[in-house]
């Protein structure tokens, strides 16, 4: 920014925020959609926009165009926890996901959009002796492959979180946890407007309000997607749609090993800083992981609703369920006041693994089946996704994630290591 400072001025902010002169530039334009494209990228969120700014970067591909039936964001990308981290048990999701905590340790300056990752430390907290050597094992694990993992004791812990007593009576006793310490937090749509922004700069054709209702064929081939806008031929195709995972799957012919499911989240009013890093505290009773925002408020969520939906309402009992344990956590927030309650819905695979393969036809692709945790996976799926739609073979950091797993049995089962953490 080369901008001297009346533009700063309050006069200047006036006039912009009335609409005049230049202050704010839009991240990306609003170009017209053409009738064919080399790659049309379906659904503008994280992974798709990813996909399509590695696939203009990396690999030289012209015309790209990434269509979104509402708004860039609107999804889960901008209704997530933003919690990252690398610390899965199973080599084929913990290499993966390293590979994507390294690359947002640089986002922000290979953007150049400040996506606010803060490695804070995310520690998964252990009840018993029994969670202690579940959490120990995939500690050990991480460290075998060079990734941070430090067990904490009792003691450790209470350094690391002074705002945790430790020795409050709890009915699920706090005794250790499991601590890596670049996990952390980002700016959720930050993310996406980075990537939209850094992909639009590219040439990459951003359409917003375009749904996608089908793919053309001819001659068994795939040739383009119907729209709500009309037909786009397109050479390759690539369904990046989240939450609509099942839906496309059911337009295209295909049944695909996921359901849709609801997630909530919430916010409090903010407070001066109490905790300085994400606690996830979930077992067969507590249902809760907390960090807080730099606004100040403590962004907390759960397990899923419980039941297949596509609605974003959220159940009282279950928002009840997470305060309650946000609460047997914290205490001293008992008499916070709830600001915000939102929700989204989750592509869960049978596994908690992603899905990353062909789809069906050998030009059409699928990523997706995120689950309650794709946002952290964003940076090295956009990498990896993009050369195997360029080159047509998947690199090795994703080749676990195609579909025939389900039928072989090579399941990669830790459900994603979020909710169920000492079950593993
Ligand atoms: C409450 C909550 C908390 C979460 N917390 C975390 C967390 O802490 N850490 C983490 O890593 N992950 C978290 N997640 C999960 C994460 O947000 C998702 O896994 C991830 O955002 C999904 O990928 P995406 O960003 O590409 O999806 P989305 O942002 O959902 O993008 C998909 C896009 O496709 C569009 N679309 C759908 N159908 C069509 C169509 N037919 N035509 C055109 N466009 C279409 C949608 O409108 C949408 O914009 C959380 C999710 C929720 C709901």
């Amino acid at each position: 920014m080369t901008r001297t400072s009346p533009h700063y001025s309050a006069a200047a902010l006036l006039r912009a925020a009335l609409g005049r002169g230049d202050y704010w530039r839009p991240l990306w334009g609003k170009p017209t959609l053409e009738s064919a494209y080399d790659v049309v990228v379906v659904g503008a969120g994280g992974h798709g926009l990813a996909t399509a700014y590695h696939l203009a970067r990396d690999h030289g591909i012209k015309r790209i165009a990434v269509l979104e039936k509402r708004l860039v964001g609107y999804g889960n990308v901008g209704r997530n926890t933003t919690i990252v981290r690398s610390n899965y048990l199973l080599p084929e999701n913990h290499y993966f996901y390293e590979d994507s905590l390294r690359r947002w340790e640089t986002l922000s300056r290979d953007l150049n959009f400040n996506v606010m990752y803060s490695p804070r430390g995310v520690v998964d907290l252990a009840t018993s002796d029994d969670d202690m050597s579940t959490l120990a094992r995939r500690g050990n694990a991480l460290r075998l492959a060079g990734i941070d993992a430090v067990l904490l004791d009792r003691a450790g812990l209470a350094r690391f979180v002074p705002a945790l007593d430790l020795n409050l009576p709890r009915r699920f006793p706090i005794v250790g946890g499991l601590l890596q310490p670049r996990g952390g937090t980002v700016r959720h749509d930050a993310v996406a407007w980075g990537y939209a922004r850094a992909a639009a700069a590219l040439g990459v054709h951003i359409i917003e309000d375009c749904e996608v209702t089908g793919v053309r064929t001819a001659a068994g081939v795939a040739t383009g997607v119907e729209t709500t806008r009309g037909y786009v031929a397109a050479d390759r195709m690539i369904f990046a749609v989240a939450g609509h995972t099942g839906a496309i799957g059911t337009l295209l012919g295909v049944s695909l090993p996921v359901e849709t499911h609801l997630l909530q989240a919430m916010v409090t009013e903010p407070i001066k800083p109490l905790l300085s890093t994400v606690l996830i505290y979930m077992y067969a009773d507590t249902d809760v992981y907390i960090c807080q925002s730099d606004r100040g408020g403590l962004v907390m969520g759960g397990t899923l609703d419980g039941f297949p939906s596509y609605t974003r309402e959220g159940q009282w009992s279950h928002l009840e369920q997470v305060v309650q344990s946000a609460v047997a956590l914290l205490p001293q927030i008992g008499a916070l006041r709830m600001l915000r309650q939102w929700a989204g819905t989750n592509d869960m695979t049978m596994d908690g693994s992603p899905l990353m393969d062909r789809l069906r036809w050998d030009n059409v692709f699928l990523n997706g089946g995120w689950c309650y945790g794709g946002v952290k996976g964003i940076p090295a799926s956009g990498a990896a996704f993009a050369k195997f739609v360029a080159s047509g073979t998947a690199p090795d950091l994703i080749k676990a994630y195609r579909l025939s797993r389900f039928a072989t049995g090579h399941m990669l089962d830790e459900r994603g290591a979020g909710p169920f953490p000492a079950r593993q």
